[in-house]
């Protein structure tokens, strides 16, 4: 079939298999380029499939050597539907991953739940005896409790008062204000349930108490911080509250595992494209002036240069792993720069549907968009026939 997006808003109801292909290929070659990385040999990735999490996965394997497990949420491919973006991806992954010689596993359902767990663990009893590093790279708008089933929904929404900013159209272009009423108290609680770190928090205990967890093991969650013009959306928002619930998870999972000489984490990363961060108000158009300041300053990083600075530099780089005050991995660094901020400060200052196209790089941020989903990639035919059936060769 031709295969075109099909876009609502910020989603993108088809994807491209072979721009998919190509997408984590580039990340491959990124990764194979620099330095092998003296790291993990063995290692579970809960959230593999597209973002911060599929590009952990890409470092470990192709610039540690390791071999993986993937756990997401995806679909196949059926009837006239594409499958997901994230299956695609981790088809290539896959098939990438047996070339060169490493071994990888696929889980696919709802790492929320006891069952996919407790696969999980069979499968990394089965096939890898222990694992020594786990990503947990969840994004996700609901959880389903697996103890008490109730159903949690997450908002992105500020806390006690309304909130206001310049938020823009990523694909007209058009620059408006965006009004946001602030969350209530069950919201709050709810938003906290679904990204907070309950979740991670039962993975390690669930992986430790079946002792496939190896002695000295690393687990490391994801956290955002950001600018002062989103903090009252995104860090002192119901999302950011997740945050603190899920920094104060890693505080715990630390004690626990230090007792056996292992580590909990969380990396801050940078603000970047994917499908999470386009449905935030008010981050595609900081993301857009900030893509813009860091390009020109020649600093500008993906998430595969995130995730190789932050294993080969931080997590397994020579000596102690560098933290904040704390205790906070921040390979947000770069971004964070007072004079990137003050820059991109600048930038919002004056940003208007007239000049967004000249004041930010709203440009590269379509296009990345469109390359989440295999779209708009050098050297694919968009007009050719395509099979949108593709099998991941290791799926579990
Ligand atoms: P993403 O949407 O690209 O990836 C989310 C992953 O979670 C996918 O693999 C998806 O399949 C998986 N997933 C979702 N629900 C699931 C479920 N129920 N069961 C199993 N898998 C499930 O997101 P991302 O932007 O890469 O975010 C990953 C983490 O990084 C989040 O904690 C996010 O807050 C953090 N982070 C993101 C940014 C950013 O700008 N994108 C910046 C800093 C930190």
């Amino acid at each position: 079939m031709n295969i075109q997006p099909k876009t609502r808003g910020f989603i993108c109801t088809t994807a491209h298999p072979e721009g998919c292909a190509s997408q984590v290929q580039r990340q491959i070659d990124y990764v194979t380029s620099k330095p092998a990385i003296q790291g993990p040999r063995n290692v579970l990735v809960v959230g593999a499939s597209t973002g911060y999490g599929l590009a952990s996965r890409i470092v470990s394997s192709f610039g540690a050597g390791a071999n993986t497990v993937g756990v997401y949420f995806d679909k196949a491919a059926e009837g006239v539907r594409t499958a997901s973006a994230g299956w695609y991806n981790s088809a290539a992954f896959e098939k990438a991953a047996a070339e060169a010689g490493r071994k990888s596993y696929s889980i696919v359902g709802d790492a929320f739940s006891d069952e996919i767990k407790t696969k999980t663990i069979d499968l990394i009893r089965t096939e890898l005896g222990q694992i020594d590093l786990v990503i947990y790279s969840v994004a996700s708008p609901r959880r389903v409790h697996p103890k008490t089933g109730e159903v949690f929904s997450s908002v992105i929404k500020p806390l006690g008062g309304t909130y206001s900013n310049k938020t823009v159209n990523f694909h007209s272009g058009e620059v408006s204000t965006a009004t946001i009423e602030p969350a209530t108290e069950d919201e709050l609680r709810q938003t906290i349930a679904v990204m907070g770190g309950e979740d991670w928090q039962m993975w390690i205990d669930e992986l430790q108490s079946a002792g496939v967890l190896a002695e000295g093991a690393t687990t490391v969650a994801y956290s955002y911080i950001g600018p002062e013009i989103t903090h009252a959306v995104y860090r002192e928002g119901t999302i950011g509250a997740a945050k603190n619930d899920l920094e104060a998870t890693a505080k715990r999972l630390n004690a626990g595992l230090a007792t056996n000489g292992g580590r909990a984490f969380v990396s801050v990363n940078k603000a970047l494209v994917t499908q999470s961060s386009s449905a935030i108000p008010v981050v595609p158009l900081y993301i857009s002036a900030l893509y813009k300041v860091m390009k020109e300053q020649g600093i500008h990083e993906g998430c595969i240069e995130q995730m190789y600075r932050l294993f080969a530099e931080r997590l397994y780089g020579e000596g102690e792993t560098l933290v904040d005050e704390k205790g906070l991995i921040r390979v947000d660094d770069w971004e964070m720069r007072p004079e990137i901020q003050a820059e991109v400060a600048k930038l919002w200052a004056e940003l208007t549907t007239e000049n967004v196209y000249e004041l930010s790089d709203l440009v590269g941020y379509r296009r990345e968009f469109f390359q989440l989903f295999g779209f708009e990639t050098d050297g694919i035919d968009y007009e050719a026939d395509t099979n949108p059936d593709v099998a991941i060769s290791n799926l579990r």
